[in-house]
This record gives structure tokens, C-alpha cells and sequence, in this order.
């Protein structure tokens, strides 16, 4: 019954309850794919400006694929998750070569599209062209979860094929735009991870997770590997009004995106101890003279990973710091903000300690 009726029930919710978004009415696979790109693990409010600054700057795919990446990362600055700017521009630069210039609108061109996977293709693909494909992200998952009581872990292989499976079966052919975007935001207002709406929800009656109180347990995950801590010490090396960065490169989360030289440490680090890693790294006759400038007291949380920063002033004579420019990009402290920067940086310079 329950399966049937879903689709109904569900949209007729979406029309009294969803929000104005400016992607929202559109049909144009371009500017779903920019705002699909940007929400993936950014909340609505924080992506919002940065959807309006893309397509202010980037109003088509061409102008996308056109930009210099450095531009593109300097716009995507502050969102996070980096390895998503960088693929926006790989695949904008696709859509010429492959598709003539023309964004694709087709669930099976656009899961060619490098960044783009089964979720965004499917998002793409019915909002646009209204082809018949079930999205399926965290929010349908908690909602799938929940009402039908499925306890398979939806980051297990077994987990992602049943989730698919009900959510097609679910689906609307007639009307899947709707029908996706409506599922995703009952999951975003409605149904949300802590504090669903139960009490005023179309579903309550047949809900799963509701009548049987479990609400706690829905939806299951297999649980993630350890986090671990990673000390970032960062070397202020300047002279007169030069100050050393680099761009980093190797495959990360900053990879790209300029920073000052770098020493990790898995615990928090000394002043001698980073003088003679320091000595070592610059391959200086003495150890240099260190002064600790700002510590993050906050970590910087990612899946895996907390980043705790540390930002040292580090005082060389003049013909290393010459030497070092072989190597290291030499900026003013003016110009260092033309750069795309990670944001524990950017919030440093902030601080205006430099
Ligand atoms: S009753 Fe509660 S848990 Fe069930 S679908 Fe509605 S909001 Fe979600």
C-alpha cells in the first residue's frame, strides 16, 4: 500500500513545504550541475552564495572550461573538499571536447562526466530532461531507511544495491523531477537526522522507524575507520616584504592550492624540534631562529582526518632566503591573497598577525 501511494503522498508534501531555490524551476543541466556539484556535503545556506558567484562568473560551460583552474579553485575558496573544484573544471573542459560544447542531459553521457557519479547524474538527468532515474543521496537513504524499516548498512555494496532497487521502484516516471527533488527535501526538513517531524508527518502512520521507536537505529552504517590527528606547522620565511609559499602538489585535499612551506607532524611539535627538521628541509648551515606566531586551538575536522595548525615565523639570513626562492614562489603579503588558499590560511591571515 504504502509503496503505491509513496509518490503521492510525498509530493503533494513537497508543494506545501519546499523551499524557493534559485536552481529550482530550471532546466538547464549546467546550472544543476554547478548547484549539485556545490551542495554536495555543504549545507544549502553555505552553498548558496557560491552557486550565485559560479554562475555570475561562469554563466555558461564555456566560460567555465575557459577559466584558468587557479580562478576557479580562488572562487571555490572557503567550500572545501577541493578535488570538486578541481573535477567542475576538468569536466566543463569535457563538455567541449566530447559533447560539442553542449551539457549533456542524459543520465548515460553525464556519468562520463569526471566528478559526476551515479547520484548527480540521476539529479541531472530528471531534473532537466525528466528522464526516469531514482536519486538516491543521504537524505533518500534516511528516508528509505526509516519508513521501511531497512536495516542493511547503506555504505555496505549490499546496502547501496537494495536502497537503489526501492528507491526506482518508488519512483514517479511520470513525474521524476518532481518526485526526486521532493524525496531529497522531505529528507533535508521533514525527516532530518536529529529531531525528525514525526509528529506532523504524512507518514507517521506507516513509518517504520516511528512506530517502533527507532528513529536511532535508522538508517544503519557500517562504522567508519579511525580518525586520526595530523599536526600541520606552517613556516612564515620572510625578507623585507617577501614572504615563501608553494603550490602543493600530490594527490590530497589541498591539492593545488597554495600554503606556506609545510612541515607535518603526527604530534604537536617544539620550537628545537622543528629547528633542526627545518635546518634539514631548507638544508641551512645553522638552525634558524623560531618564533611560534598562532596556534589553532580549534582542530580542522575532515572524514578522516583532524588538522591542528601551527603557524611559526621562521628568521633566515638573507642569501638562504635567496636560495630558497629556487624553489619556493616569493609573494607579498598583498599579493598573497590573489592566490586560492585553504581557509585554516585564509582565517590566519585574517588574524592579521603577519
Ligand atoms: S514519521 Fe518521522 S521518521 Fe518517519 S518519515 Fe516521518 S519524519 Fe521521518
Amino acid at each position: 500500500m504504502i509503496v503505491e501511494s509513496f509518490s503521492k503522498t510525498l509530493q503533494t508534501w513537497y508543494l506545501n513545504n519546499k523551499r524557493d531555490l534559485p536552481w529550482r524551476n530550471c532546466t538547464d543541466p549546467y546550472k544543476i550541475w554547478l548547484s549539485e556539484v556545490i551542495l554536495q556535503q555543504t549545507r544549502v545556506n553555505q552553498g548558496l552564495p557560491y552557486y550565485i558567484k559560479f554562475v555570475e562568473q561562469y554563466p555558461t560551460v564555456q566560460d567555465l572550461a575557459n577559466a584558468e583552474e587557479e580562478a576557479v579553485l580562488k572562487l571555490w575558496q572557503g567550500l572545501g573538499y577541493y578535488s570538486r573544484a578541481r573535477n567542475l573544471h576538468a569536466a566543463a573542459k569535457m563538455v567541449l571536447e566530447k559533447f560539442d560544447g553542449v551539457f549533456p542531459n542524459t543520465f548515460a553521457n553525464l556519468i562520463q562526466l569526471k566528478g559526476v557519479g551515479q547520484y548527480t547524474a540521476s539529479a541531472i538527468a530528471s531534473f532537466s530532461n525528466k528522464e526516469a532515474v531514482a536519486v538516491v543521496d543521504g537524505n533518500v537513504y534516511r528516508v528509505i531507511a526509516r519508513i521501511f524499516g531497512i536495516f542493511t548498512p547503506i555504505n555496505s555494496t549490499e546496502g547501496i544495491k537494495e536502497f537503489q532497487a526501492l528507491a526506482n521502484t518508488l519512483l514517479d516516471n511520470e513525474m521524476p523531477d518532481i518526485h526526486n527533488q521532493a524525496i531529497m527535501e522531505f529528507g533535508a526538513l521533514q525527516c532530518t537526522p536529529k529531531k525528525p517531524n514525526c509528529m506532523y508527518c504524512p507518514f507517521s502512520n506507516e513509518c517504520y522507524a516511528y512506530q517502533n521507536a527507532a528513529l536511532d537505529q535508522l538508517p544503519e552504517k557500517i562504522k567508519k575507520t579511525k580518525i586520526t590527528t595530523k599536526h600541520l606547522n606552517y613556516m612564515l620565511v620572510e625578507n623585507n616584504l617577501e614572504i615563501l609559499i608553494s603550490k602543493r602538489s600530490g594527490k590530497g585535499i589541498w591539492q593545488h592550492l597554495y600554503e606556506f612551506p609545510l612541515i607535518e607532524s603526527s604530534k604537536a611539535i617544539t620550537a628545537t624540534t622543528l629547528g633542526t627538521k627545518i635546518q634539514e628541509l631548507f638544508n641551512l648551515a645553522n638552525i634558524p631562529s623560531i618564533t611560534l606566531m598562532h596556534i589553532n586551538e580549534k582542530a580542522h575536522k575532515l572524514s578522516h582526518q583532524h588538522l591542528f595548525a601551527s603557524f611559526w615565523k621562521i628568521s633566515i639570513p638573507k642569501k638562504d632566503f635567496a636560495l630558497l626562492k629556487e624553489n619556493y614562489i616569493a609573494t607579498s603579503k598583498n599579493e598573497i591573497y590573489k592566490y586560492p588558499i585553504p581557509v585554516l590560511i585564509s582565517n590566519f591571515l585574517k588574524l592579521e598577525l603577519l
